[in-house]
């Protein structure tokens, strides 16, 4: 058995899709083995996503491939957008109250991620949770000057799901 944390981020828990995630984690297979809802401290919120140079470096690049894509240039180097992305992103999951949780089953992070989809709501298959209730993306996020809203957050290796556990649960 494995374990996955997840995030439903302040969009999921306003729109009430708190049940209908839950709801699709379990039909699933997968078990709920802890859950709060909370609002996050800003010392939570910096220890939720990482700071190091690799972990900007990936998440400017992803944003300017994006932008590139529709022919708009980012000027920032990729680390000095991704901090700009992790700001946006810092603002987001402080805006109003989320719930964390933990799942534990069979390739728990493979299925949960499977069922997610990926991060562009706009791009993500019907079925998966982003793709069928969120129509944002990476671009329209940047051009708006905040952080893609997609509804919840998952884990992605086995120290990230460590390590976010332990900022919410004992
Ligand atoms: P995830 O694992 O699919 O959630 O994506 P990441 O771990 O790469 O990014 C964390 C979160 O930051 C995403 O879920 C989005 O809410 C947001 N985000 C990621 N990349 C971008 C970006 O390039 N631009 C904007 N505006 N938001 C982003
Ligand atoms: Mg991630």
């Amino acid at each position: 058995m494995a374990k996955v944390f997840i995030l439903i981020k302040p969009d999921g828990v306003k729109r009430g899709l708190v049940g209908e995630c839950v709801n699709r984690f379990e039909n699933a297979g997968l078990k709920v083995v802890a859950m709060r809802m909370l609002k996050l401290s800003e010392a939570m919120a910096d220890k939720l996503y990482p700071s190091d140079k690799q972990w900007l470096e990936n998440l400017g690049m992803k944003a300017k491939e994006s932008m590139n894509k529709i022919g708009k240039d980012i000027k920032d180097d990729n680390v000095s957008h991704g901090k700009k992305v992790r700001q946006w992103l810092m603002d987001y999951v402080l805006s109003s109250p989320v719930v964390a949780m933990v799942l534990d089953g069979n390739d728990a992070m493979t299925v949960a991620r499977k069922l997610v989809g990926p991060t562009d709501g706009a791009a993500a298959s019907a079925g998966t949770i982003r793709g069928d209730f969120s129509s944002d993306s990476i671009v329209t996020a940047t051009s708006d000057g905040r952080a893609n809203m997609n509804v919840l957050h998952v884990s992605s290796d086995e120290k990230e799901t460590e390590n976010q556990t332990k900022i919410f649960f004992d």
